[in-house]
């Protein structure tokens, strides 16, 4: 019952995901970061994107190391920087725009 391998789109969209910076490090006004990609930990209940597409990207002290961070203390994470739900609604923007970019130019 294993899933299928990652498909090449999933990959890029992993990738895209990174490129764009830390999300809570935008939201907090501190710019861009170099981000990893966190996979939310929400359910979707049924009928629910594939798992690799729910990722957001995160620098590693929002991610893993620091005293906010969303492995670390959830709920700090939360009320400083909005659901992860509302933040991975905000990737799908960012990441229609950072694609756009590409595409025609503007
Ligand atoms: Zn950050
Ligand atoms: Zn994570």
């Amino acid at each position: 019952m294993s899933r299928k391998q990652k498909t090449k789109e999933e990959k890029q969209h992993l990738q895209d995901v990174a490129a764009l910076g830390c999300v809570a490090c935008r939201r907090a006004g501190y710019g861009e970061t170099p981000a990893e990609v966190h996979h939310i930990t929400t359910g979707f209940g049924t009928g629910q994107a594939r798992d690799d597409l729910k990722v957001i990207p995160l620098c590693p002290a929002h991610h893993r190391t620091g005293p906010d961070a969303v492995h670390v203390s959830p709920a700090l994470f939360e009320r400083r920087f909005g659901h992860e739900l509302e933040l991975l609604e905000q990737t799908c923007k960012d990441l229609a725009a950072y694609r756009s970019s590409f595409v025609g130019g503007r």
